[in-house]
Formats: structure tokens, sequence, C-alpha cells
């Protein structure tokens, strides 16, 4: 077995593989299942803070994105799309596709977000319907702050929409705090059920944007507003995929019962910062971060196919490079959800400190025993 160490899909626990085993009903037809879906949907909105509507399509992650952008969007609408890395940027093409007229607030895509001086360009242009941001770039493992920004838009009335794909459950998230329009996460990143589902939080203000739009939302799958009355109604748009709701919400059930999950992550990545550069290795970015994915940058005179391709070969863990202007010159240790953890995180450190020396490039210690050192 290969030791999934990526960032996202990430490993999957047990009782998550068991329960999408469960034996299944008519999620039409039985409304105990519409119970469930709630339960499961209240649960979450209890672990990201808020008491907005929370729904759970069928669809990675990647829905929800697009959903949101479907949902807002009229033609003409001017969007913030706060670019600092290859998923911010990617909004601009859901804006576009539904109408709007992307403006792009473009920062260099290895530091984070400066609030500060989001605020100055605001106070000179601040004619949005509602701004994009991603709370956590894994391709560039760098997190934005999302608390303060998402509260500076509000002091200009505009609306957000943020993609917590790969950051919701390990990094810090207080939605109502924030008062964050539209937050999207994904089943298979930080929290750690198979790929395929999407969440996303929903305000009032934004569910009261989409009711008074002039013209109907152009789609049926990424349309917000289907999920809106479904539980009064007993209605779901589409057959809901039960056995992926089962296994998300176990997921779901074990982070509920890991009241210090964002401690763990924050825990795991400040040591495997410290590791990589005891090691001599340079992370990637200036600033920002992430508690779930750290990304090092590929010395010079090796490849990054060749570390990828011993430490899945020799060593039985999958890592992963990263793409777009990144692409062949990253390495990507994924360090969310399940995957945080000690011993699996020692297993990556011992296999990149072998897989170093076959390369031939010298590191200036043990990265495991500093990693261990640091945790132990
Ligand atoms: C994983 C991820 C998504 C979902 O997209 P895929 O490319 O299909 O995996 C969206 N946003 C972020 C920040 C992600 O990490």
């Amino acid at each position: 077995m290969i030791k999934l160490m990526t960032p996202g899909p990430t490993q999957v626990r047990e009782n998550v593989r068991l329960a999408r085993s469960l034996e299944t009903t008519n999620p039409d037809v039985d409304l105990d299942f519409c119970e469930e879906y709630k339960r499961t949907c209240d649960m979450i909105g209890e672990i990201l803070h808020t008491k907005e509507a929370v729904y759970i399509l069928s669809g990675e992650g990647i829905l929800g994105l697009e959903a949101a952008c479907a949902s807002l969007t009229e033609a003409g609408d001017r969007v913030l799309v706060i670019d600092n890395g290859i998923y911010g940027r990617g909004f601009a093409d859901f804006v576009s596709m539904y109408g709007g007229v992307p403006v792009l607030y473009t920062q260099p895509y290895d530091e984070t977000i400066c609030p500060i001086k989001l605020k100055e360009y605001l106070e000179i242009d601040h004619n949005f319907k509602y701004a994009t941001i991603v709370h956590n770039d894994t391709p560039s493992g760098m997190t934005n702050d999302v608390q303060s920004i998402g509260k500076i838009l509000n002091e200009y009335n505009i609306m957000s929409v943020v993609d917590s794909v790969s950051g919701m459950v390990g990094e810090y998230l207080n939605i109502d705090e924030a008062g964050l329009d539209i937050v999207c996460g994904g089943s298979q990143k930080a929290i750690s059920a198979p790929v395929g589902l999407t969440i996303v939080t929903v305000s009032k203000r934004a569910i009261t944007s989409m009711e008074s739009r002039k013209t109907p939302i152009p789609a049926f799958y990424a349309n917000l507003l289907n999920f809106k009355n479904y539980y009064v109604d007993k209605w779901f748009p589409y057959t809901m995929p039960i056995s992926d709701i089962y296994g998300l919400r176990q997921a779901i059930l074990n982070i509920k019962n890991e009241p210090n999950i964002i401690s763990r992550h924050e825990k795991i990545a400040k040591a495997t910062r410290q590791a990589l550069i005891a090691g001599g290795l340079t992370l990637y970015g200036k600033n920002g971060y992430s508690n779930n994915v750290s990304v090092f940058q590929v010395p010079e005179g090796i490849s990054q196919g060749q570390i990828l391709d011993i430490m899945k070969r020799e060593h039985g863990i999958m890592l992963s490079g990263s793409f777009g202007c990144l692409a062949g010159k990253v390495i990507r240790i994924g360090h969310m959800g399940e995957n945080a953890n000690l011993a699996d995180m020692m297993d990556v450190f011992q296999g990149l400190d072998q897989t170093f020396k076959a390369l031939g490039y010298q590191l200036t210690v043990s990265m495991k025993e500093v990693f261990k050192a640091y945790l132990v």
C-alpha cells in the first residue's frame, strides 16, 4: 500500500470507509435520510462557526466554486478577483463564464494578501458585487487571512466567495465572525473523506441577492437556490449520493470529536518547516505558510520527478509536485486531515533523508531527527 501524503485527496480513516458501505435507503423518499443530511450540515455549520445555510452538493470542490459564481453573477457585474495564486486567478474564468466582469487584484504569488494594502485599494475602487479569495492556496502552500479580509470587504458592502476547499478544519475559520457570504469546502482535503462532495455555506445576504436577480440563474447543478427549501419541502434537486454522505458524516463526526484539530495541524506544520529549513532546503514563499501543506523548492541539480519517483518506489510514500507556474519546481507534502500525524510524517522525513542521499544531495542534518525533536 502506498502511503498517501499528497495535499488532497488525503488518507481516509477506516470508520469513514466503513460508513460508506452501510446499507442504503432511497434518499428521495425516505425522510430519515433528509434528517441525516440536515444533521450532517448542522454539524458542519457548528465546526465552521456559522448559523447560515449549509449545503452538501454532489460534485468535487470545483462545483462549489462554480455554483457560487453561477448563482451570484449577472451580466455586467463587476467582481473583484483577489489573485495571489493559481486557484485565486482561476475564479476569473467562472466570473466571465457567467457574464460577469472580473477585475483582478493581482499580488505576488509568493506572499499572503496584505489586508491593509487591500483596504487601500478598496478605498479607491469598491464598486464590486462580490469578491473572491482563496483561503489556502494549495499549489503554493500559502494561507490568506480571510478573517480580516472578510471584515474589510464588509466595510465596503462587498459580498465574499471564499475557496476554503483545502483550508477548512486545518486552518482557523470562523465564518460568522468574518461575515463571509459563501464558503466552499471539499470532502477530500483536510476533512479526509473520499473525493466527490462539495460543502457550501451561504449567507442570507447572498440568498437575497440571488433571489433579487433580474435574470434567472443559468444553471441547474450549480444553482444554489435549488437547495434553499430542501428541508421544508423534503425534496432535493437531484438524488443525493447517499454513501458519499454517510462517509462524510463519519468524517465530520471524527472532526467534531477532536476539539484541538487546528492546533494538531499547526504543530505538524511548524515542525515540518523547521525540519525542511534545518535540512538546508528552501520553503516556497515569503510568508503565510499553510498549516495544511508545505512546499519546498527542488534544489538545483536534481529533478522533481526523481524525488517523487524514489519516494514512491523505494519508500512507498506519495508526495506531489505542483502545477501552473510552479510545475516541476517544488515538492508538496500534504499534512492535512488524517495525514497530519507524527508517525506518517516521520516516515516522510526518513524517506526524504534517504532520497536526497541517494540523489547525491547533501542535507545539513537529518530532517527526520529535527522533526522528531521538535514534536517529541
Ligand atoms: C483541491 C482544491 C480545489 C478543488 O479542485 P481540484 O483541482 O479539482 O482538486 C479547489 N480549490 C483549492 C484551493 C483546492 O486545494
